[in-house]
């Protein structure tokens, strides 16, 4: 538990880190699939790069730590991951400004405007196959479990995109390489969607560490 200040959001993306190294051959293997199989190798050297950016380089806020968590996503990712991930964390450090530490609610406010941002950028809604959704319900849950015990609420919206990545077995990916694919697409689950429900798992781990 505790407060969700600079400290809570490296403590986040170091878990993040290390539970995308554990699960890249599962990751590439989705994304060999439907797409090039490299997601799992693309996140892997991306989070490497953000947890040792983050060592490094002291932040005082959740947003600095964040704004540079995602510059270094965009700067280390060659696939369309990296560009919205990038965007994501990018944008919610945005939206906090300078606090020193923010309540879930606000934490879940902030991670709205990044995960629009994120449909912006890649042109998608919820239902195209993508990361999306499992991001959308993650949120949904959080913002609905705002006022429950921090652990909570990240456990709730850690089921939630755990869910939404199951979910997005029958879809047809509509956006991305996925979509090359049309109908051949449907039966597999989406490698950004798996990762995203990782990310969101980590966030429920740091707030009951
Ligand atoms: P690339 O497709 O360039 O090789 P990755 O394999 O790292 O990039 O990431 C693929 C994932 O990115 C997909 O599984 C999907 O979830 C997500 N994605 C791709 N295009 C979009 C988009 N336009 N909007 C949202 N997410 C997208
Ligand atoms: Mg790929
Ligand atoms: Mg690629």
């Amino acid at each position: 538990g505790g407060a969700l200040d600079a400290r809570f959001v490296v403590g986040w993306l170091t878990r993040a880190a290390e539970s995308v190294d554990r699960e890249a051959d599962r990751l590439t293997e989705l994304d060999s699939a439907i797409g090039d199989a490299d997601h799992g190798s693309n996140l892997r050297r991306g989070f490497a790069a953000v947890r040792d950016t983050l060592e490094r380089d002291r932040t005082d806020t959740p947003g600095a730590a964040l704004m540079l968590a995602g510059r270094q996503l965009v700067s280390t990712v060659g696939g369309a991951s990296g560009p919205l991930y990038g965007t994501l964390l990018r944008r919610t450090g945005k939206t906090l400004g300078d606090a020193r530490s923010v309540t879930v609610g606000q934490l879940a406010d902030a991670l709205r405007a990044g995960v629009d941002a994120v449909a912006q950028l890649g042109g998608a809604a919820e239902g195209d196959k993508t990361m999306l959704d499992a991001l959308y319900p993650a949120l949904g849950a959080l913002a609905a479990a705002a006022e429950k015990p921090t652990g909570e609420a990240f456990t709730a919206a850690r089921t939630a995109a755990e869910e939404g990545a199951l979910a997005t077995v029958p879809l047809r990916a509509r956006k991305g390489r996925a979509s090359y694919l049309g109908e051949r697409s449907e039966g597999h689950q989406d490698p950004g969607a798996t990762s995203s429900a990782l990310l969101v798992a980590a966030l429920a781990e740091t707030a009951e560490a």
